[in-house]
Order: C-alpha cells, then structure tokens, then sequence
C-alpha cells in the first residue's frame, strides 16, 4: 500500500483531472449536439458576455495507479483520528482551566471545524495542509532495553505518560498502516491507553465501514469518475448521516457524474430513502460554453472576474437547487432538493429500488400515454414559463424521465429566466425538440414548433419559415432588453403591439 507522498506523486503524474475517458460512455445525441452548437454561435455573437477564466492547471488529478480508494481510506481514518484527537483535546482543556475564572481556550488547536459549506474558505477537505503545525515536537524520546533512561531526577521508565503515548501512537500502525501518525507527518501524537483502545475499536469499525461504502460498487468507474477530494465530500456525508450509502454511478455526463444513494437522516429534515448525488465536474473544460446562460443569474453577475473556477463550477450547482426548489413550488414534478455540499447536489431519486426511471428517449409507451406524456410536457413548459419565469434551455426526451405514469423533468442547472437575453431562443430550442419528439413518437396532436412556442410564450409571432421566425424572436429580445435597461418604459414598444403580443 502506498504512503501518502507516493500517492502525491502519482497524482502529479496524472494525465487528466477526470481520467481516462471511459469508451463504454454512451454517444452524445443529436440534440447534445445540436445545443452545443447554437450554444458556440451564441457565444461568439455575444462577446459582452462575462468570460470565465482560464485554468492553466486542472484542479484535482486522479491517479493513475489504483491508489485513490487506498487515499481515501487513509483520509477517511486521519479525518477520525482528528476527531478522537479534538475529544481528548477538549478534555484536556477542561482539566487545564479547572474551576479557574479565566480560562484558555485549546480551540486553535482543534483539528476539525463543524462542517459546513457556506464556508468562504477555499476548500475545507484540505485539512491535511496545515502548514504550521501546533504539534510538531522534537525527536521523540526512547526508551532503552533497561526501561529507564536519564539520570537522577530526569530519569524517564517505560511508564512514562508520554513514553507510553508516543508508543501506543507507534503501535496504531499496526492497525491502521494506511495512515502516517507519530514522526510520519511531523506530528509527536501521544496516545494514552484510554485513547488507543478507543482509537484501535474506532479504526476498526471505520474499515469495516468503509468497506460497506465500495462494496456495492456496481458499477466499477463509481471511484474513478470523480476526484479524491470529491470522494472525501461524499464520505463526509455518510458520516455525517446525511447519507447512509453511497452505492454506485447511474450516470457519467460531460458536466456531472450522477450517483444513487440511500438517504441517511438528520435531526431537522426527512431525507428521502433513495437519493441521487449529482457531481459537477471540477474541470472547466465543459462549462466553458455555458456563460451564456449567466448573464441574467443575478447571483452570477459581475461576480465572475473575482471567482475562482471552482467557485464557479459551485454556482451551477447551486443554479440547479435554486431551480428545482422553485420549480417544486410551482407543483412540477422535478427532484426535491436535500443538501447541497459545495459542487454536490443531494436530490430525492426518480425511480425505484436502486433503478432510475427510463428517460423518454429510452421508455416504450403505447399510444395513450405518449400522448399523455405530451399534454403533460405542455403543460410543464406553460407552468415552467408562467408561474416560475424560467425558460429549461436543455429540454429534450433526455432530460425528461417516465416515472410512475408521469412525466419528471431533470437537469435545470443551466435553465434562465425569461428575461434573459436569449430566453426566448432558448425556448424555441427546446419546443423544437419536443415538437420533433412527440411527432416521431406519433402523437397525432402535436402542434408544430411555432405554435408550441405561442402555447407557451403566449406570444402570437407569426412567420412563413423558420428563419423569419426566429428573426422576430430576436427582434423582440433586443427591444425587450432595451426597455429593461432604460427603466420607466413599458417592456414592449406601441409599435410592435398588433405584432407580437401577450396572451
Ligand atoms: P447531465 O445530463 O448534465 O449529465 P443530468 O442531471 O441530466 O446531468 O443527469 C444525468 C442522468 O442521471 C440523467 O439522464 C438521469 O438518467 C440520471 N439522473 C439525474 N438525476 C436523477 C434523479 N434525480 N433521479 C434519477 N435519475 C437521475
Ligand atoms: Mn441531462
């Protein structure tokens, strides 16, 4: 098993943040790639937009070598010692002040803090670096065969509090050999008897454990999909009972990699029995085209030159929560929000017993419930528009699941607001996808893309082809966007009432 500077090393060495991509990874659909284009046009027509800033290093690296569950177990294990550690520090604390009037606080020396995400440090799962560390020590002392050194009144015996502690620190290798304690990352840990029993039952339930989290690990690319730091995120969960499971991957995307999970519990909120875990890829590569759904985020504004990528890969995700909170207010059947942990959202499961509901792209109805299905799109896109002033921007029969006789829709990271300045684009898109589905599906009451775009704008634009069409979609979003920027004026100009108007 490798120490942890191996691990560093190999870790260095790695040649991408996310891996070597997987071959089995489905092809991307016409649709993906369909919006990947408009979404490159639209970036270079936009050039006002906020750019986000180039990494010039990846952010995590995953080793090469099959070292990461190795690491995570010895990040697992320090991450508790850490904790057993600060038990007894609080306890040593309360013998030091006494009854005392004054007391000192030991808390700078405490080794975890309570988590928490809302946090503005940069990344609290780096624990490990501290770079002053309070308990580095000199050389520790030994022993000799006699069970005595020294002379006179400096003689230390074996019994020797601290003789003893530096000891049982040693003997913990035996147990938990993953993990560098003692000398090994400078730090003079002493244990005493109390601490070591304790620690060692500790170790050993946390392997056991551990060994329950990779077990079900259908899916074997569940480690490798993400970054060790990730991976200790998730593991924080589990231990902090937010999570009972973590068990395998349902889905690796170009922006998230998407993971089942049994729901845990906690004091203050039921947590559904089967959650999902959706990661959102640490590497900028994918978000890059996605600044031009930004612009009218609110949260997002002006805020892009001070942030850092990965500060930026968090807002998608909490972009996504946002969404789906208000989007479940409205009485659309989306994924309940449970937590959301730096880039990683918890949501509630679509689907049952560890197997997700079928897309629509995937799903075989008959004919009553594909149409069905239809009305019941419609319908979400009105309520999407109306009551929560959101436009999906990536609706298709990908991100639509068949659950329970119903229609869920997911993936709202990159949805806008309907005063975004290309809304209305966006929303053209997607009607066309789900005109064109509906109608391969053979859904005979279809409407065609323009109607469905009037159904749910309540706009009433009316063209003789696609071109002319779309020539007044963006006509009326630079008239929209001019009147918003001058305040006072009414959002659409007299003259183009007769034309395009409201419902
Ligand atoms: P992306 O398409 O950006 O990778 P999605 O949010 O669409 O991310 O998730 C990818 C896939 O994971 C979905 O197509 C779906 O199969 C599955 N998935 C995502 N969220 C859920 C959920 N809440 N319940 C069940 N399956 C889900
Ligand atoms: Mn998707």
């Amino acid at each position: 098993m490798p120490n942890m500077d191996q691990v560093g090393i190999a870790a260095k060495d790695a040649k991408g943040p996310w891996g070597t991509p997987n071959a089995a990874d489905p092809p991307c659909s016409l649709a993906e790639v369909m919006s990947e284009q408009l979404a490159k046009q639209l970036d270079e027509e936009c050039s006002a937009f906020p750019t986000i800033p180039e990494v010039s290093e990846p952010l995590f690296v995953v080793e090469e070598t099959d070292t990461s569950s190795d690491l995570m177990l010895a990040q697992m294990l320090q991450m508790e010692f850490d904790r057993e550690f600060d038990t007894q520090l609080r306890i040593e604390e309360k013998k030091f002040n006494g009854d005392s009037k004054v007391s000192i606080s030991f808390e700078n020396y405490r080794m975890v803090h309570p988590f928490d995400d809302s946090d503005s440090s940069e990344d609290e799962v780096d624990w490990q670096d501290t770079p002053r560390d309070p308990y580095r020590a000199d050389k520790p002392m030994t022993t000799s065969r006699k069970g005595f050194v020294g002379k006179g009144k400096n003689i230390t015996t074996k019994h020797d509090e601290v003789v003893c502690g530096r000891k049982n620190t040693a003997r913990m290798e035996n147990f938990a050999p993953e993990v560098q304690v003692g000398d090994g990352i400078g730090m003079d840990l002493k244990l005493s008897n109390q601490v070591y029993n304790a620690l060692k039952q500790h170790c050993y339930a946390e392997q056991r454990r551990s060994a329950r989290l990779h077990e079900k690990k259908e899916h074997s690319t569940a480690e490798h999909a993400v970054d060790p730091r990730t991976r200790l995120l998730m593991y924080k969960m589990v231990n902090a009972g937010i999570l009972e499971n973590i068990n395998g991957c349902i889905s690796t995307g170009k922006e998230a990699v998407v993971f089942h999970a049994d729901g845990g519990s906690l004091e203050d909120k039921t947590i559904p029995e089967e959650c999902v875990l959706k990661v959102f890829k640490t590497t900028l590569n994918e978000f890059k085209n996605r600044d031009q759904y930004t612009t009218d985020y609110y949260r997002f504004k002006d805020r892009f030159s001070k942030l850092n990528p990965r500060k930026i890969i968090r807002m998608w995700a909490e972009k996504e929560m946002h969404n789906l909170t208000r989007m479940r207010k409205a009485g659309i059947l989306c994924p309940e929000v449970v937590v959301l942990k730096k880039h990683i959202l918890v949501m509630s499961f679509i689907g049952q017993n560890h197997v997700p509901a079928p897309k629509l792209k995937e799903v075989k109805l008959g004919s009553e419930d594909m149409r069905g299905a239809y009305y019941q799109v419609l319908h979400m896109m009105q309520q999407l528009y109306e009551e929560c002033s959101l436009v999906h921007a990536d609706l298709s029969e990908y991100n639509m699941l068949w659950h329970e006789g119903k229609v869920w829709v997911i993936d709202v990271s990159q949805s806008v607001e309907l005063t975004h300045p290309h809304g209305l684009e966006f929303l053209f898109r997607d009607c066309r996808n789900v005109s064109t589905f509906f109608l391969k599906a053979g859904v005979a009451d279809t409407m065609n893309v323009y109607d469905l775009f009037n159904a749910v704008s309540g706009l009433q634009i009316r063209a003789d082809n696609e071109a002319e069409f779309i020539n007044q979609i963006e006509a009326l979003e630079k008239v929209r966007s001019t009147c918003r920027s001058r305040p006072g004026r009414a959002s659409q100009p007299p003259a183009m009432e007769g034309h395009l108007s409201r419902r």
